[in-house]
């Protein structure tokens, strides 16, 4: 029903891979995330809101084909469907049934509101296969409007110092989300390019999000009272110097841990993910009712000993053990 290989998860029955590595015939790929959606493919299959992004990120040469939400599609003797992941726009848990057995790979997902993507769906199935980045009981959030409006508090402070506001946030999802929850009355909006290219996507989809231009460095700018939105990347270039006296922050799950923020000579850190907490993990892989669970991206450890104390039978995905599940199952 279902193997690793080296390439990634493979389906013989439907014989395509999900979310592969190296160069395959056949890619489903969950969302347009660089570690999921790889160029070299010779095809590629996606929900239809992650086709543009997908195509952005692989360019317009790729092979890519886009199915709604929800639709049934036959891949040999598999049949496979996406379903939202709640993660970034177009984000899609992939569910393949083979001969009456059900199993779903999750690829990122995160159960909790998010005004810039579909919401997750909880997926019955007899395997899920779950990330777990922040699998640990340390990791749990607090709602995006809170954190949100700390943020445009923070940028409100800042704007009145006469000092611009730097937000570093993921350039695809993350940076959108952001801007979708900056107040417009506080000052101008600012995005690096790298994140601007995706808010016409986001657009097309329905996503509402605030004016914003391109940062333009040849075009010099009165930044002193504006936010300015930048992927991590940038935080060690030169990049940030064009904002005198600016203020840094970050927006990712990773500010929960102590010490981050000062490590990373941040002023401010906002803990914002668009990854399940533990609490989302533990809720999500319930409502899937799954017999079986293997955990994947993270160190598992801990929810895999939680599941299986619990009765799930649970483990870290690995290449013999998804083999041996279907054994001991059949
Ligand atoms: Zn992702
Ligand atoms: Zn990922």
């Amino acid at each position: 029903m279902l193997t690793v290989t080296p390439s990634g998860i493979y389906c013989p029955a439907g014989d395509f891979y999900v979310d592969p590595k190296g160069s395959v015939k056949r890619a489903l790929v969950t969302h347009a995330h660089s570690d999921h959606a790889r160029p070299g493919h010779d095809s590629y299959l996606c929900s239809n809101p992650c086709l543009p992004l997908l195509e952005l990120r692989l360019g317009k040469k790729a092979k890519i084909e886009g199915i709604p939400f929800g639709q049934k599609h036959k891949i040999g003797d598999a049949l496979v469907s996406f379903h939202p992941a709640g993660h970034i726009l177009g984000s899609a848990q992939v569910r393949v049934e083979v001969a009456g057995r059900v199993f779903v790979v999750s690829g990122d997902y995160k159960p909790d509101g998010d005004q810039t993507c579909e919401e997750f769906e909880p997926v019955k199935c007899h395997l899920f296969i779950s990330e777990c980045t922040f699998g640990l009981p340390v990791y749990r959030w607090k709602p995006e409007e809170y954190v949100l409006d700390r943020m445009n508090h923070w940028w409100s402070d800042n704007s009145s110092e006469g000092r611009p506001s730097l937000v570093f946030a993921y350039s695809l999802g993350k940076a959108q989300r952001v801007l979708a929850g900056l107040d417009p009355e506080i000052g101008p909006i600012f995005l690096h390019s790298a994140a601007y290219e995706f808010l016409e996507p986001y657009r097309q989809a329905g996503i509402v999000l605030p004016q914003a231009e391109k940062v333009e460095k040849a075009k010099p700018n009165d930044y002193s009272r504006s936010i300015i939105i930048a992927p991590p990347a940038v935080e060690e270039s030169g990049w940030a110097r064009t904002f005198t006296d600016c203020r840094k922050s970050f927006a990712s799950g990773w500010m929960a841990i102590r010490g981050q923020r000062r490590r990373r000579n941040l002023d401010q850190g906002f803990v914002l993910s668009d990854h399940a907490d533990w609490d989302g993990l533990i809720r999500s892989i319930a409502a899937t009712e799954a017999e079986s669970v293997r955990l994947t991206h993270g160190n598992g450890d801990a929810l895999s000993r939680y599941l299986c104390e619990k009765g799930i039978d649970a483990g870290i995905l690995d290449k013999t053990n998804l083999i041996t599940m279907r054994e001991a199952r059949e």
